[in-house]
């Protein structure tokens, strides 16, 4: 059976899975979303024995219909390799009742690696179907997490390129140095004299113009997104809750179709909507549960059916859910609203003129699946701290959020249900503000020596990401104003390589 895409802007959109990941965002500006959720018609028992890929490919070729079995199967074995530093890919571990899964073994120890070390292939497949013969440029503006992670995965990818545009002073020292040290003939990696929103203005201004569009086509290249809605990113996250759920029942953790709790720290709504899209597929799943930091914009939402981004953002030690804007929460509002696109465009009507928008009772009573939960900077430490106190086991901070929600859970409401916590990136890439947590940072010792004592706190070797970028050379030098982008971006398309 074939699945087909459409918009939630326009229902009348009808897109194969490769259309929907080439072009990222429907013209309308909606979200591409399947017709409808697959079930995942295989049984416990089967899955409970496979590998993370074969998992992989059972899920995925129930949402990528239109990719050959060799074709989807050549892109997971090239995603999941040795790339990622376990086996398993995604392990559990069980701590004080829960179990973590771990989503930050890939290349840059945080849970975006798994999506994006599978994105650039979907994408070149996706292009070999659909007759496009342009090289694939990715363009991208990062805060940080984001574009390392796109690096990583695009990184001598045959037929793609991909530049990243950063803020110059608006990363971390580690960040920037995993960046400007990336390998890859064709990466490119510039700063950015601005902010961050500096850079996302010129990368829209350059998907905007489409004279150098035509110039870039004639020389034989297509810009693409590789950011967090486009369909390709969300697929390859729904694998993992499938993956963890078997584990349980292979384990012997949970009974055979036991429900489970899931709780996810959350920014843009993308890793929570995987867990809804899998818990539609048939996972027996009970309550998602979206952690969020002080930018509680989710956590009001659920509460009150209103979503508010009018309100101060504020900077906290879970950079990544810094976020008022969670783009892929459409998808679920399309959803509760009977996929009714006139519903969907109204709403973001008013998010865009006026920041915000409120959902009707009838929506707001489809979202019994969910529960809104959020912590302090204060608490979210804390649970750090605990954690690490009573078992050994070190989590970040964004992994710290969620956590610590999920004891507010238990004890508000006495559900002893067994609990899944997505644990999103390494302690290693927050290295700061978890040995702070721990109460074990002294400001004057530099990030690479707190490194080493994490790892003797934690009895966890140095992640390979992190002892590589000690040494590592930098490759990368270009730094531009802003008013330069363009130029930037035609000077490494049609002159490098040469
Ligand atoms: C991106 C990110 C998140 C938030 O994920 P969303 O899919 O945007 O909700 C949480 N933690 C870490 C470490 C991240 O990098």
């Amino acid at each position: 059976m074939d699945l087909f895409y459409k918009s939630t802007r326009n229902s009348q959109v009808h897109v194969t899975a490769s259309q929907a990941i080439l072009q990222g965002l429907s013209e309308d500006g909606g979200l591409f979303v399947p017709e409808k959720i697959p079930a995942l018609d295989v049984s416990v028992e089967e899955l409970s024995g496979m590998s993370y890929q074969e998992t992989a490919y059972a899920v995925m070729r129930r949402f990528l219909t239109d990719f050959t079995e060799e074709e989807l199967k050549d892109c997971i074995a090239k995603a999941y390799d040795e790339k990622f530093d376990v086996p398993e890919i995604a392990p559990l571990v069980k701590a004080e009742g829960a179990y973590y899964l771990e989503l930050f073994h890939g290349a840059t120890i945080a849970f975006k690696d798994m999506a994006l070390s599978i994105l650039p292939h979907l994408m070149t497949v996706s292009a070999k179907k659909n007759q496009v013969h342009e090289e694939i440029v990715i363009l991208t503006a990062t805060s940080g997490d984001t574009g390392k992670a796109a690096l990583a995965g695009f990184a001598d990818v045959p037929g793609t390129r991909i530049i990243v545009f950063y803020p110059k002073d608006g990363v971390s020292p580690i960040q920037e140095k995993q960046m400007v040290t990336q390998k890859g003939n064709n990466t490119f990696v510039v700063g950015i004299r601005g902010n961050f929103d500096d850079a996302q203005s010129g990368v829209k201004a350059i998907f905007g113009d489409s004279a150098l569009k035509k110039e870039l086509k004639a020389a034989g290249f297509q810009f693409s997104s590789a950011n967090s809605i486009n369909i390709g990113r969300l697929v390859p996250q729904i694998v993992y809750y499938v993956y963890a759920y078997a584990r349980l029942c292979a384990d012997g953790e949970v009974e055979k179709n036991e429900p489970v709790n899931v709780v996810v720290p959350t920014g843009n709504f993308g890793n929570i909507l995987a867990a809804y899209y899998a818990k539609q597929m048939g996972l027996p799943i009970r309550k998602l549960i979206c952690a969020s930091n002080d930018n509680k914009v989710l956590y009001d939402f659920f509460q009150t059916g209103c979503y508010d981004r009018n309100r101060e953002f504020k900077l906290t030690s879970s950079p990544s859910m810094d976020i008022l804007i969670s783009s892929n929460l459409e998808r679920l509002i399309y959803q509760i609203a009977d996929q009714s696109d006139e519903m969907d465009r109204s709403l973001m009507k008013d998010l865009a003129e006026k920041g915000r928008y409120e959902i009707t009772p009838a929506m707001e009573e489809r979202l019994g699946d969910f529960y809104g939960g959020y912590s302090e900077e204060a608490e979210a430490a804390e649970s750090i701290r605990s954690l690490y106190q009573s078992v050994g086991y070190v989590i970040d901070t964004h992994t710290a959020v969620a956590s610590s929600v999920y004891q507010k859970y238990r004890r508000e409401t006495k559900d002893s249900t067994k609990t899944v916590i997505a644990s999103t990136a390494s302690p290693f890439k927050f290295t700061r503000s978890v040995m702070e947590a721990a109460g074990r940072a002294s400001e004057s010792v530099d990030d690479f020596a707190l490194v080493d004592e994490l790892s003797r706190l934690s009895g966890v070797e140095v992640p390979k990401a992190v002892e590589e970028i000690r040494e590592a050379e930098v490759l990368h030098h270009t730094v531009v104003d802003p008013a330069q982008m363009k130029e930037t971006v035609k000077k490494f398309l049609l002159q490098t390589g040469e």
